[in-house]
Formats: structure tokens, C-alpha cells, sequence
């Protein structure tokens, strides 16, 4: 087993990979920025290193700052976390490079769901349902209007390079495509660099539901089941659940399968989340995501399999322990995003926490990096922690969900657990009767 991992990221994953590593017996050396030399996954390192001033790419996403950082601690392995270099194909192989084992997929793999277009044609050539869209970029107005017309308005305009719901459009008739595109091609190029755009069936009422797989990069895979997302603000995630009230018993085990099996075929290392639109009773992929996921507690409460572990095991080396008859799902699980933002404008609220009580008791677990006392620096995301509450059933996680909710104090600055109160009451929640603009629309309702 690696002897020293580096956690190359901050807040409440870096604490999490961080204490997947003490129950391994791993040391763990924390990198920060000059804004976090207070955070809790530093104090609780056995080793720190200060890789820079607070903006992410002086630190969290300078190499070179973190490459010597290894080298300074001897550290054998780098786990990436999500976000900043999770997803940087580079990296892994620099870090390769340097003998420095990368937590994470192989660099080919990476690369290749990076692109959303290569990731759409595998996933159709590995027998994955994709949404019906163009095979490439949109190419000129021309052209686009021809997809457009193929495709059935309404369509939307996707980046090739996408992430964090940026550079989409959706486009309800012809006269609007030209425009769009032009909007989304200066988008991606701003955001991702690359100004690569292609078009997508826009479904109007799907529900978001993702695979989680694991596989040991020879040749064995297993998925552990699906995450229903569909609770999402601006096409971002705000709260999930599993297992989906959407599925059942044979279309769970039937996507699940079929996704497995694509991840032996190309030998895949490391978690993973394949991302499916669902609609009228069919599947439609989206993305793969080649890293940890910001939702994987959900998985982890209905199957008591550590995803982390199990991820590092994997990295270095081990065969898969685990095959797809150990998964076993019992009783419903829901995450809730604590962000330090207002809960009606959803403006950021960093600043100092001068209350902290985190909800307890069976079935409720925080993952969180934050204290009393701390103060949320203002120059990353606003994630200030995660609710996550397991049930026997979904209503009694519903309704441990609205006790731990109710206990929940955090003071000094404004969190969206209000929202998740009021979600909580909700009849169409309370059902499972919802679809990825059912929040908005929620919102919008006021
Ligand atoms: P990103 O990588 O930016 O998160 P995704 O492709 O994963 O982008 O899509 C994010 C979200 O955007 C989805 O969960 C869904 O809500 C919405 N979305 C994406 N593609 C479509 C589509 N074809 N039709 C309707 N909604 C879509």
C-alpha cells in the first residue's frame, strides 16, 4: 500500500480522503494556500505544505507548487479530490512522470471523457443510450441549422469541454440557433479554452440520475448503483438521493449492468460516474465523470462500501476486492449541499462561523471542514458542508432528514439550510415526484 498520499485539494473532500487514509494507516500530507493555513484538513495532516497565495491557480492548480510538495514529503501518491486537477489528464501524467502515482483513472481515460463529444461517441460504441444529438462540433450556421432541424427543436447547445453547467443553451426554434451557438462558442472559449460547441435533444421534464462505478483498471468493474439528482439550481446539483424513485429493482439492475460492463471493456481504473438524462422510461447519456464525486456519501450509506478506500486500493494496484454480487442496497439516503450562500438570492456569505452545532444520531452523517470559529475564505466554492441522513425507507429519511435539518446551527453567516427545510415539507419531494426543473420552478414561485 502507498506509505504517503498528498491531498491536492482543500475543504471538506480533502477531509474526507484524509481520513480514508488514517483508517488505511497511510500518512497524509495537506497542501493549502496562504487563505487556509486554519482549515481542518491541515491541522489534522500529519505533514502540511503551503503551495501558494489564495487564488486556486497560484495554488490548488499550480503543478509545479505541488510537484515539489511530493517532493519535499516524499509523498507517493497524489489524491486529487474533485474539482481543481481532478480532471486534468496532464497532471496524472506528470506526476507519472515523476514516479508519483496519480489517485485517479488513467490519463487516456481521463482525456477521453474530458472531450463530452469523444465521451458521447465511446459510450455509444460500448452500447451506452446517449441523448440523439450531433456527432460533432455544430460547424457553421449552416450546418447547425441542418443538425438542428435532424435533432427536432427543442435542442440545446452544449461545450465540448463543459463542466459546472457552463456554455449551455437551449434553443426553441431556428431563428434563435445562430445566436445561441455564437453565445455558448464565446462561453466555452472564456471558461474551458476551447471553443468546440454541439447540439442535444433538450429534454424537457428528464430526471438526472447517475451510475457510480468502480473498476481496477484490469478488466473487472462493478457499478453500486444509481444517484438521483434531479434537485438542481442553474443545472447544478443541490440536493440527492438514492436509490431513484424512478427506477426499479430490473431497471436499476439493467443500466447498471450495462454500464459495468462498458467499464470492463475498456479496463477502467478508479470510481467513476456515468450521467444519464431519464425519460420516459429510457436512459440517455450525458458525461462520464472520472473522479470522486461530491454525492458519493449517498452510495456509500445504501451499500456500506467506502468509496474512497476502495478507490486508493484500486490506485494502487489491488485487484477489485469486491464483485457486483457483495453490493447489496438497503434503505434510502439523501445528501443536502450546505452552502454559505443566501437562501433566497443565493449571493456568497464567506466570513467567520460563530455557532456551530452539527445535527447526530443514527443515520446522520456530516461531512463538512468547517468549525467554530472558522472562517469560510471567500475565494473558492461555497460548500459549506454536507448533510447526508440514511432511512430504513425514504420517508424515514424524510423525516430524519427534517430533525437533523431542525438541529443544524450555523451562525455568522448565511447558509441555504433554510432551502432544504422548506424542500423537506414539500408534497412532490415528499412524493419523489420531481424532474430537473422542478426547483427552479420552485424557486421562481418564491
Ligand atoms: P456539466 O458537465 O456542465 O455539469 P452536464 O452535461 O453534466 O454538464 O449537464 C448538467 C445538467 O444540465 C444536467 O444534469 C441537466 O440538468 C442539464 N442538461 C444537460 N443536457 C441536457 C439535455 N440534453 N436536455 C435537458 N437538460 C440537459
Amino acid at each position: 500500500m502507498f506509505d504517503k498520499i498528498l491531498i491536492a485539494n482543500r475543504g471538506e473532500i480533502a477531509l474526507r480522503v484524509l481520513r480514508a487514509c488514517k483508517e488505511l494507516g497511510i500518512a497524509t500530507v495537506a497542501v493549502h494556500s496562504t487563505a487556509d493555513e486554519d482549515a481542518m484538513h491541515v491541522r489534522l495532516a500529519d505533514e502540511s505544505v503551503c503551495i501558494g497565495p489564495p487564488p486556486a491557480k497560484d495554488s490548488y492548480l499550480n503543478i509545479p507548487a505541488i510537484l515539489a510538495a511530493c517532493e519535499i514529503t516524499g509523498a507517493d501518491a497524489v489524491h486529487p479530490g474533485y474539482g481543481f486537477l481532478s480532471e486534468n489528464a496532464r497532471f496524472a501524467e506528470i506526476l507519472a512522470d515523476h514516479n508519483v502515482h496519480f489517485i485517479g483513472p488513467r490519463p487516456e481515460h481521463i482525456r477521453l471523457m474530458g472531450d463530452k463529444i469523444a465521451a458521447k461517441r465511446t459510450a455509444k460504441s460500448l452500447g451506452i443510450p446517449v441523448v440523439p444529438g450531433s456527432d460533432g462540433d455544430v460547424g457553421s450556421d449552416d450546418e447547425a441549422r441542418r443538425m438542428a432541424r435532424d435533432i427536432g427543436f427543442p435542442v440545446m447547445v452544449k461545450a465540448a469541454s463543459g463542466g459546472g453547467g457552463r456554455g449551455m443553451k437551449v434553443v426553441r426554434s431556428e431563428a434563435e440557433l445562430a445566436s445561441a451557438v455564437a453565445m455558448a462558442r464565446s462561453e466555452a472559449k472564456a471558461a474551458f479554452g476551447d471553443d468546440t460547441v454541439y447540439l442535444e435533444k433538450y429534454l424537457e421534464r428528464p430526471r438526472h440520475i447517475e451510475i457510480q462505478v468502480l473498476g481496477d483498471g484490469k478488466g473487472r468493474a462493478i457499478h453500486l448503483g444509481e444517484r438521483d439528482c434531479s434537485l438542481q439550481r442553474r443545472h447544478q446539483k443541490v440536493w440527492e438521493e438514492g436509490p431513484s424513485s424512478a427506477l426499479n429493482t430490473a431497471a436499476r439492475d439493467a443500466i447498471g449492468e450495462t454500464v459495468a460492463a462498458a467499464m470492463r471493456e475498456i479496463k477502467y481504473l478508479g470510481v467513476g460516474t456515468v450521467e444519464f438524462l431519464y425519460d420516459d422510461g429510457a436512459f440517455h447519456f450525458i458525461e462520464m465523470n472520472t473522479r470522486i464525486q461530491v454525492e458519493h456519501p449517498v452510495t456509500e450509506m445504501i451499500t456500506d462500501i467506502d468509496l474512497v478506500l476502495e478507490q486508493i486500493r484500486v490506485a494502487d494496484g489491488n485487484d477489485l476486492a469486491l464483485t457486483q454480487g457483495d453490493v447489496k442496497f438497503h434503505g434510502h439516503a439523501i445528501e443536502c449541499r450546505i452552502n454559505a450562500e443566501n437562501a433566497v438570492s443565493f449571493r456568497p456569505s464567506p466570513g467567520k462561523i460563530i455557532h456551530y452545532h452539527p445535527p447526530g444520531g443514527l443515520g446522520v452523517r456530516v461531512d463538512s471542514a468547517v468549525y467554530h470559529g472558522y472562517a469560510i475564505p471567500p475565494f473558492y466554492d461555497s460548500l459549506a458542508g454536507k448533510l447526508i441522513v440514511h432511512g430504513k425507507t425514504r420517508s424515514e429519511c424524510l423525516m430524519r432528514l427534517r430533525r437533523a435539518l431542525d438541529e443544524f446551527v450555523i451562525e455568522g453567516i448565511e447558509t441555504t439550510l433554510p432551502l432544504f427545510r422548506a424542500l423537506a415539507q414539500e408534497k412532490d419531494i415528499i412524493d419523489g415526484d420531481y424532474h430537473i426543473h422542478w426547483l427552479e420552478a420552485f424557486l421562481a414561485r418564491g
